[in-house]
């Protein structure tokens, strides 16, 4: 692919980004958590329920992007304090979105990894800080972009001297509105031909409804995905965003159990 230099994988081998102990590219990641932060309360009853249940990460948004000015918009650096207490208490490293050039440098003082939303992908001047922090970087994919156009973001990243990336598959606009968005499985594989760097996906936002996230998610490690992340809440009914598709942590577990035997099975197939 033509610009393709840094993330092509032109028969390297693939990268495996360490986050503490978590090394996503080897063996199957589970990253789990709320959509966002909402209370100390909250947070870490999620955190502690969703390490039980075989998570390897805690995901939770302190800036969420949301379509509406009017809708929860994250409780910011309150909410990465409460990320930070979270981590305290279990020991899972943090996945939080950044949405701002300006906010890089002191949410890298709390994140172990920094989420580039799939509304911000091309936001190349939020790119080119991420790239220039010491943070792995999760990149989602853009709701209307190419897999060649997500490629050159992560190409970004790299060429300002971070080699940290993880792709990460979150469904893209299609004309289906039964499920929130279509989740694009055939760029697992894809991604895996074409570059070195880890790729997950995120049947959450890629199907918007619980029933279905289960499904996906085995297909995603059925295809060569090296991990999930799914958004889960200890109490379901009461999120503030994306409540239709937020996973019990008992849930979660089933997930994570199964998504790793299926992962293990491929892995293991002649
Ligand atoms: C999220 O992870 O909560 C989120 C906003 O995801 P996306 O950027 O994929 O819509
Ligand atoms: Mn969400």
């Amino acid at each position: 692919m033509k610009n393709i230099k840094l993330a092509a994988r032109n028969g390297s081998a693939r990268t495996i980004v360490r986050v503490g102990k978590v090394k996503v590219g080897e063996g199957f990641t589970m990253i789990g958590g709320p959509c966002g932060v909402e209370s100390e309360e909250q947070t870490i009853q999620t955190a502690i329920m969703v390490k039980e249940n075989g998570a390897d990460m805690l995901r939770g948004g302190a800036f969420k992007p949301r379509t509406s000015p009017y809708a929860f918009q994250g409780l910011g650096l309150k909410g990465l304090k409460i990320l930070e207490k979270a981590r305290d208490i279990t020991g899972l490293p943090i996945v939080t979105e950044v949405i701002d050039t300006r906010d890089v440098s002191w949410v890298c003082e709390y994140a172990d990894v920094l989420q580039i939303g799939a509304r911000n992908m091309q936001n190349f001047s939020l790119l080119k800080e991420v790239g220039k922090s010491n943070k792995p970087v999760l990149l989602k994919r853009g709701m209307y972009s190419t897999i060649e156009e997500w490629l050159n973001c992560a190409e970004y990243i790299l060429n300002d001297g971070n080699p940290d990336v993880i792709m990460c598959e979150r469904g893209i606009r299609s004309f289906e509105t039964y499920t929130r968005n279509t989740l694009d499985l055939s760029s697992v594989p894809s991604i895996r031909e074409l570059t070195h760097l880890p790729i997950i996906t995120d049947p959450s936002h890629g199907t918007g409804k619980v029933s279905l996230i289960g499904p996906m998610s085995l297909a995603s490690a059925a295809c060569g995905a090296d991990g999930l992340i799914l958004e889960a809440h200890w109490k379901p009914e009461e999120a503030l965003s994306d409540k239709d598709q937020a996973l019990t942590p008992a849930q979660f577990g089933v997930i994570a159990r199964q998504a790793r035997a299926v992962h293990k099975f491929v892995s293991e197939l002649k």
